[in-house]
């Protein structure tokens, strides 16, 4: 069975304390047969890229240009300088904190790809959108921008993670049912858009934990989590691989 993918996004949350316990997660990383991944703040990315052993180690953001007078933001390539493997792309408190339209996110993705790192791109709909169910709608125009603007060939080996924007953040996770019609729904929408489609992972994200970790990796169509609070607590973080690589 492939590798599940367990990825954490620290948000802006850490200083330079927290490196201890990065190299815990680091450790327990190298137990476990998933693919772990961990998204600390810009300012501990060079650190924990030192010493992260098998845990990989991903940006939480990038600007969609590549060099140029952007005061305060950060290129692909210089979270690849710094040793960043993957980058989360197009999360929506950054898309709608930044007014980030699908083309800007789309380019973002471009610029990931470029640096060799893994974009972990973030599609999903808002309760509004839920509620008039047009969330596969929404899902597919977000995956068309970047196949009309890049092509088919640009997904090979990225990741997606359907993030229902109602579940993030929240105390209840998306129900089995919804994680399961979504994700199937996003595969076939790969299927047919993409030749070289066994590349792309699909992982779920929003409220995440060690309780629901396993029962939602273990879903039709699910290659793995994303989350955000359970991320911060090291021993959270270390249940939920050590569940995981029991599937
Ligand atoms: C997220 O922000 O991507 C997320 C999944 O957060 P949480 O796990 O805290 O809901």
């Amino acid at each position: 069975m492939p590798r599940k993918i367990v990825a954490g996004n620290w948000k802006m949350n850490g200083t330079q304390a927290a490196l201890s316990e990065l190299a815990y997660i680091a450790a327990a990383a190298g137990d476990v047969s998933c693919t772990t991944i961990l998204c600390p703040p810009t300012t501990l990315l060079q650190a924990a890229a030192q010493s992260s052993g098998s845990l990989a180690i991903g940006g939480q953001n990038c600007h969609h240009e590549a060099t140029g007078a952007h005061t305060g933001d950060v290129s692909a390539q210089m979270l690849a300088d710094v040793g960043a493997q993957y980058v989360i792309v197009g999360h929506s408190e950054r898309s709608t904190a930044y007014c980030e339209s699908d083309e800007n996110i789309a380019d973002k993705f471009n610029q990931i790809k470029k640096y060799n790192m893994t974009p972990l791109l973030c599609i999903g709909e808002n309760l509004i959108e839920r509620e008039a169910g047009i969330m596969e709608k929404v899902v597919s125009e977000q995956i068309k921008t970047i196949l009309d603007l890049y092509g088919q060939d640009i997904f090979k080996g990225s990741i997606i993670a359907y993030e229902p924007i109602w579940a993030i953040g929240s105390d209840s996770a998306a129900s089995p049912d919804q994680i399961q019609q979504m994700c199937e729904f996003i595969k076939q929408l790969i299927n047919t858009n993409i030749e070289d489609n066994n590349d792309v992972n699909i992982v779920y994200g929003g409220s995440v934990n060690a309780k629901n970790a396993v029962q939602l990796c273990e879903i039709n169509g699910v290659d793995g989590i994303l989350m955000g609070r359970a991320s911060l607590d090291l021993n959270e973080f270390y249940e939920i691989c050590n569940g995981i690589h029991k599937i």
